[in-house]
């Protein structure tokens, strides 16, 4: 069996939500230990919580919806880059500094962003790096159908729409909340299954990467 490294992050209500989301509510509304016949277990929250995917919907009105992402896009040959800690935009000078595989359409990149998950710091980061519009424009052009960071966006703080909107219009489709802690760059094979939600914007999803 293939080694498998797990980049999810766990979805509990310690974890940092995007700044006006709703919160992450998890109950038990059945407990063995008070008599119930099985654990049964409520849950509320966005669906931009913890690692997730963006479908086109999220920006665009008539984008795809999560249900309608085929699992042939999300599953296959996947590239991670390590951007450099001192580098707090991903632009496109950035991105033409780095080695990019020819054979690949999905990239993720590991910033200093997975620092954080691992100092488990509920509070939300609003200084995080993100992908600036001219990256997002050139990873149109070079054809990426697949880009995923390792915070909460793929946009810089306070300015959401353009990023969102040039990759999603594109038909990019956005993986975030990644954490990419453990990873060395590299190429690896890609496993990522957001839940099914019909008609959704996004969803959470489980991501993994395979070592060959
Ligand atoms: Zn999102």
């Amino acid at each position: 069996m293939k080694k498998i490294i797990d980049i999810s992050l766990s979805i509990s209500a310690a974890l940092p939500v995007w700044p006006g989301d709703p919160p992450v509510w998890i109950e038990r509304t059945s407990k063995m230990e008070e008599g119930g016949s099985a654990n049964v277990t409520a849950l509320r929250f966005g669906a931009h919580t913890g690692t997730h995917m963006d479908a086109p919907y999220h920006f665009l009105e008539n984008g795809r919806t999560i249900d309608e992402i085929a699992l042939e896009e999300l599953i296959g040959l996947v590239q991670v880059l390590e951007i450099d800690a001192g580098v707090d935009l991903i632009t496109a000078p950035v991105l033409d500094s780095l080695k990019i595989d020819p054979a690949v359409d999905k990239i993720l990149f590991k910033t200093r962003n997975s620092i954080l998950w691992s100092q488990k710091n509920s509070t939300f980061f609003e200084d995080y790096v993100a992908i600036d519009e001219s990256a997002a424009h050139l990873l149109v052009n070079m054809g990426f159908h697949l880009v995923g960071i390792d915070y909460l966006s793929v946009a810089p703080y306070g300015d959401q729409t353009p990023v969102h909107r040039i990759l999603l219009g594109s038909n990019v489709i956005l993986l975030e909340g990644l954490n990419l802690a453990d990873v060395q760059p590299g190429l690896y094979t890609l496993l990522c299954l957001p839940l099914k939600l019909a008609g959704s914007d996004g969803a959470p999803a489980r991501a993994a990467l395979l070592v060959d």
